[in-house]
C-alpha cells in the first residue's frame, strides 16, 4: 500500500499509516538481523548486531504501545522500501567471500537500514507532537535513540579497523 492510498485524508491517517509501515519494517528486521549475525566475522560487529537484534525487539514493543495508547489496532502495512533495502542486502551479501569485505558489506547495508528508521521515527515524532500526542512521542523518541546509537557504532566500525582490514 503506497504512501497516496485514498484512505489517508488527515494527519492522523498518516501517523497512523506510517506508523504500520516501520511496524512492518521493524518485523523484517527482526527476521534479517539473525543472517547478518551469521555472516559477521568481526566479534565486535556480531556482538553489535546482536545486540540490535534485541533493541529492534523492543523497538516492536514500543510500537505496539504507541498503537494502544492512540487507540487503533497494531497491524503492519508492506513496506516496499524495507524490503528492497533488506533484499540487496541479501543479493550482495551472497556474493561475497573475502570475510572482510564481507563485513564491509554488512556495515553498508545496516546503516541504510538504520538510516530508513531514523528517518521514518523523525517524522512520526513531529506529527505525533502536531497531533497533540506528546505521550507516543516519549516513546518514539526511545526507538529514535537507539536506531542513531546504533549508527554512530557502525559508522565507527566503518571508519576503522573492519574497513582498514577490507583495505588490506
Ligand atoms: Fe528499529
Ligand atoms: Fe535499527
Amino acid at each position: 500500500m503506497g504512501l497516496f492510498s485514498k484512505d489517508i485524508k488527515t494527519l492522523d491517517d498518516l501517523f497512523v499509516h506510517t506508523l504500520r509501515d516501520i511496524y512492518y519494517a521493524e518485523n523484517q528486521i527482526v527476521k534479517a538481523l539473525p543472517n547478518m549475525i551469521d555472516k559477521a566475522t568481526n566479534p565486535a560487529l556480531k556482538q553489535g548486531f546482536e545486540k540490535h537484534l534485541r533493541e529492534t525487539e523492543g523497538h516492536i514493543k514500543r510500537v505496539e504501545q504507541v498503537f494502544e495508547l492512540h487507540g487503533v489496532e497494531a497491524k503492519g502495512v508492506d513496506c516496499p522500501a524495507i524490503d528492497g533495502i533488506i533484499e540487496e542486502t541479501e543479493e550482495i551479501s551472497g556474493e561475497i567471500d573475502d570475510k572482510q569485505v564481507m563485513d564491509a558489506a554488512l556495515i553498508a547495508a545496516t546503516q541504510a537500514v538504520e538510516h530508513y528508521e531514523i528517518t521514518r521515527y523523525g517524522t512520526l515524532i513531529a506529527w505525533a507532537d502536531q497531533l497533540g500526542r506528546s505521550d507516543c512521542a516519549t516513546i518514539l523518541k526511545q526507538n529514535l535513540a537507539e536506531e542513531k546509537a546504533t549508527d554512530k557504532k557502525l559508522t565507527e566500525m566503518a571508519e576503522s579497523r573492519v574497513n582498514m582490514q577490507a583495505a588490506e
